[in-house]
């Protein structure tokens, strides 16, 4: 312990309710895994030990957020609750217009209709799954622009996210600044394992972009969670609150669409935040259409009030070094023994490397969806795969991605777990490590077509 000069710190708040977990026997998860093909999205949530499938809409709420959902303005129209979680997002995220969503992926839809059209290009610091799929049913092309040290698991740089400022000049020189709308930049990445883009970097993708008239668009998912890593990596910012970097960096892009269900501290929710006027006019309008009225977006009234507190809470300096310090907890467990993980941890997940991990399954046998389901039969944690099966099939050719990345993440929920259970988990870790060898591949024997990594079924080899 002396080595990491760390005072203990506990978690920032006391238990007042608890939610009992059931201890299943192998037998029992046996069973289960393989009726779920395989695939920890189809397990029962009441057969799982320790879930850490997602840090999505899994969140604890506090007190202070349950008193809101009673305060909840169930009005059709001009729900106060919308007025209240207008002028936090102004006053956390600094944007003018607020238009809130039942989740992200419906932000996502309507900026992507608004501001795509077909034979665009949407470059990005590396896609996520339904941001690139609005971006790809409104018409347009991804282009990864992410720096390279981002698809290897084993760089130490500390800003794995940023953007790689020549690749995306290179793309402008060969499309034309006309046919790329704006740029998804994304902090954290959730994809290259929760790793953050610097502040440095994000303000000179501004620069060049301003050169070009295009727009940039925040997924802010996961940006309370990047601006404690600026705070931690990026010397200047040092002093700075988390709520005064988050603002900074937000005020680099044009606007934002954002999951409430991870940095917000609540189970549903979400919202699309921007600065133009005219943009946000079609957008308001559009809401209409997809989710529901311009004040509600799909959510309830006590969602929305719910949202509005989790935000205050989400900027705490001790929610955040906590919500971190445990996934660091467990990271620097899980290399003191070895075990091959992405490198430095990232804000919201540990992710093991599964071509490391499991070097005698190729990628066509899903190493990543074969190391889930063994973690699942050893101890009923639940973790998801994120490699080959989520990357899909390329619209073109029909193939298979063979994405560099080969991963399981064990993600971890807010304010969920205590550090007993993070003990747990990386014994566990530990244990299908050293079975490593005997473990075999799988064969997919269904395949859904959007998003198949939620419904695909596989069998053992
Ligand atoms: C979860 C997530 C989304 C999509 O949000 P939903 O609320 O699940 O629809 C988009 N981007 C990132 C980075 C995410 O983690």
């Amino acid at each position: 312990m002396g080595k990491l000069e760390r005072r203990s710190w506990a978690e920032p708040f006391k238990i007042k309710v608890v939610e009992p977990l059931k201890i299943t026997t192998r037998e029992e998860r046996l069973k289960a895994i393989r009726e779920a093909g395989y695939n920890t999205f189809l397990l029962k949530s009441e057969d799982v030990y320790i879930d850490l499938l997602t840090d999505s809409g899994t969140n604890a709420m506090s007190d202070n957020q349950w008193a809101g959902m009673m305060l909840g303005d169930e009005a059709y129209a001009g729900s106060k609750n919308f007025y209240h979680l207008e002028e936090n997002v102004h006053k956390y995220y600094g944007y003018k217009y607020l238009v809130p969503t039942h989740q992200g992926r419906g932000a996502e839809h309507i900026i992507s209709k608004l501001l795509i059209k077909p034979g665009d290009f949407v470059p990005g610091n590396m896609y996520f799954t339904t941001t690139r799929l609005h971006q790809e049913l409104a018409g347009g092309t991804f282009v990864d622009v992410i720096i390279d040290e981002a698809h290897d698991s084993q760089s130490l740089h500390p800003f794995k996210g940023n953007v790689d400022l020549q690749k995306l000049e290179s793309l402008i020189k060969k499309v034309g600044e006309k046919k790329i709308p704006y740029i998804a930049v994304a902090a954290t990445v959730n994809m290259a394992g929760g790793q953050p883009i610097s502040m440095e970097n994000i303000r000179q993708v501004r620069a060049l972009t301003a050169k070009h008239n295009i727009k940039i668009i925040l997924d802010a998912t996961r940006a309370v969670e990047n601006a404690y890593f600026i705070k931690t990596r990026e010397k200047e910012y040092e002093k700075k609150s988390i709520a005064e970097i988050l603002k900074e960096f937000c005020s680099y892009s044009d606007g934002a669409t954002m999951s409430g269900k991870k940095d917000l501290l609540v189970n549903i929710g979400g919202f699309l935040a921007l600065n133009d006027n005219d943009v946000f006019e079609e957008a308001r309008n559009m809401v209409v259409v997809y989710e529901g009225l311009h004040t509600y977006g799909g959510l309830a009234g006590r969602d929305m009030e719910a949202m509005a507190r989790g935000l205050e809470e989400a900027v705490h300096e001790d929610h955040i070094r906590a919500r971190i310090g445990q996934i660091e907890y467990v990271g620097e467990k899980l290399l003191s023994i070895g075990v091959p993980i992405v490198q430095p941890v990232g804000g919201h997940a540990i992710f093991l490397d599964a071509k490391r991990f499991l070097p005698h399954i190729p990628q066509i046998q899903f190493p990543a969806q074969t190391l889930a389901a063994e973690l699942y039969i050893d101890s009923g944690i639940r973790a998801m795969e994120r490699g080959i099966v989520s990357a899909g099939r390329s619209k073109e050719t029909g193939d298979h991605y063979y994405p560099k990345l080969e991963l399981v993440r064990l993600t971890f929920p807010r304010r969920v777990y205590t550090q007993a259970h993070c003990d747990v988990t990386a014994e566990s870790v530990e244990a299908v490590y050293e079975l490593r060898n005997k473990i075999t591949g799988l064969k997919m024997v269904y395949e859904p077509k959007y998003l198949r990594f939620f419904q695909a079924r596989f069998e053992k080899m």
